[in-house]
């Protein structure tokens, strides 16, 4: 009992499950007051108005066989019906008097069944309607009297009478029938916020304290189900926020080692090979060379490394703004391909290419340029032995298609996901050491702000086809 107290006092008055509550409640209260309300205002009159209709039709069934040979049937069968059917004749001749079974009886209102009904009569246009009090049995009559016709020049009143049973009893059966309803309303309802507490409360709960343990740093807990689309819904989403999270987290952790290791790496070579001129090589002109060289080549290495960061940062912050032209993407092609033409009329490497000439893009020529640049380079640099790429260019259903394909290790299916990534380097053992992770980020950053669709085919040990496509103009 003190825990139950103890729980009722610890009631969250703001939470859904007692606002839930409260509103189930007070629906079922305002429905069960407006019952209460239209029993209580209208059935008094809407019952006592049904029981004069009845005593009017059972009245009329019989007049209208009046003088004719049902008459005595209509009589009888109105009679066990449930009325006090009387015939009195002007001469003040009772000829008929039957109670609600069928059997002659004396009407239990004496004074009702008078003579003197046929004065009244006489004002009434020979039909009137009364209640009549009932003092032997303690109960209300509504009576019909009516005038059927003449037999012998004299009139013969029919006297159809019925116990009004009394609306108090009916309403008092009513009134305690209603209150048991109502009891039983508050307690389904009752029972039906605790249902829907648990099933949407409970789960509201849960995806509460799971995202308070995400805002922790913990991303694997997943989100859990429910039976409500919406919070299922809820839940899916909070747990892709959770795998974005967790993905972000690891790009900041990766990016932060790779990013200290790609400037470390240079800066340590730097130092150490100063130092060796300054302490040995000084004076030895081909050793100093020799050492001066890899100090600017690494000094290179982390200009390119600092710039990538620095244009991938514009690119991505949308403050590199785009100088539209129509051009052929076949020139935007070649004049790339001038950067590598070393490689191939050397005989390195075998190029095939497809140039269509007639495919035009409207575009930053000078970005897009940057984007074939470093996927045909990627394609140089991780193509198979047998040193093959494959450069194209062809419209294809309104679209202008560049695609670079080489035969080099390929690309899994999870590393695809990331390849895209700032800073995202596969780690392979022939992997360039100046590779930096930016390129490809590059190319998304810029092909994104073309509004171009973009992607990789590859195929793990066979090779990759980078390609990108700009509505042909
Ligand atoms: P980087 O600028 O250092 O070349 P990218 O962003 O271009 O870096 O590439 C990211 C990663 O994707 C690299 O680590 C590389 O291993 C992989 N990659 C890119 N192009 C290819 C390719 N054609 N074949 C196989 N792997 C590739």
């Amino acid at each position: 009992m003190k825990e139950l107290i103890g729980k009722i006092r610890n009631v969250d008055t703001h939470s859904f499950g007692f606002r839930l509550w409260m509103v189930l409640e007070l629906f079922a209260v305002m429905v069960c007051g407006i019952l209460w309300v239209i029993l209580a205002t209208t059935i008094w009159t809407t019952f006592e108005n049904d029981q004069i209709a009845q005593v009017r039709q059972a009245g009329n069934i019989i007049s209208s066989t009046y003088g004719r040979e049902g008459f005595m049937d209509s009589l009888r069968s109105v009679a066990r019906s449930g009325y006090f059917v009387q015939v009195l004749r002007e001469d003040g001749s009772l000829l008929y008097s039957l109670d609600n079974t069928g059997t002659p009886a004396p009407h239990p209102q004496d004074n009702l069944v008078s003579v003197d009904i046929f004065d009244k009569l006489d004002e009434t246009d020979g039909y009137y309607f009364y209640r009549g009090e009932d003092t032997v049995y303690n109960s209300q009559w509504l009576v019909q009297v009516q005038v059927m016709g003449l037999q012998d020049g004299m009139r013969e009143v029919l006297f159809t009478s019925a116990n009004l049973v009394p609306v108090s009893r009916v309403m008092t059966m009513l009134y305690s029938r209603l209150l048991l309803v109502t009891a039983a309303v508050l307690v389904v309802a009752t029972l039906i916020a605790l249902l829907l507490a648990s099933g949407l409360g409970k789960p509201i709960t849960k995806i509460t304290q799971r995202a308070s343990h995400m805002m922790d740093g913990n991303y694997n807990e997943a989100f859990p189900d429910s039976a409500y689309t919406e919070l299922q819904q809820l839940s899916r989403t909070l747990d892709t926020a959770a795998a974005e999270f967790r993905r972000t987290e690891e790009l900041r952790r990766d990016l932060i080692a790779n990013v200290s290791h790609d400037m470390r790496t240079p800066l340590t070579m730097i130092r150490a090979y100063a130092e060796m001129v300054q302490q040995l090589s000084g004076d030895n002109p081909v050793k100093r060379e020799e050492h001066l060289g890899i100090i600017i080549q690494e000094t290179d290495k982390l200009t390119k490394f600092v710039n990538e960061t620095l244009d991938l940062s514009r690119l991505q912050s949308g403050t590199v703004e785009l100088h539209m032209e129509v051009f052929p993407l076949k020139a935007c092609v070649e004049s790339t391909l001038d950067d590598f033409r070393h490689l191939w009329e050397r005989g390195d490497y075998h190029l095939f290419l497809s140039l269509d000439p007639g495919v035009l893009v409207r575009g930053d020529r000078r970005q897009l340029e940057r984007v074939a640049f470093n996927l045909i380079s990627n394609a140089f640099n991780y193509t198979g032995t047998d040193k093959t790429v494959y450069i194209e260019v062809a419209q294809v259903d309104g679209q202008a298609r560049f695609a670079v394909t080489d035969t080099g290790p390929g690309i899994t299916e999870e590393q695809l996901k990331e390849i895209w990534d700032r800073y995202y380097r596969i780690k392979r053992p022939d992997e360039s050491s100046a590779s930096t992770g930016v390129g490809l980020s590059i190319v998304k950053a810029i092909l994104e702000l073309h509004g171009a669709r973009y992607g990789v085919d590859s195929v793990p040990g066979k090779g990759s086809s980078f390609w990108f496509a700009l509505t042909a103009q």
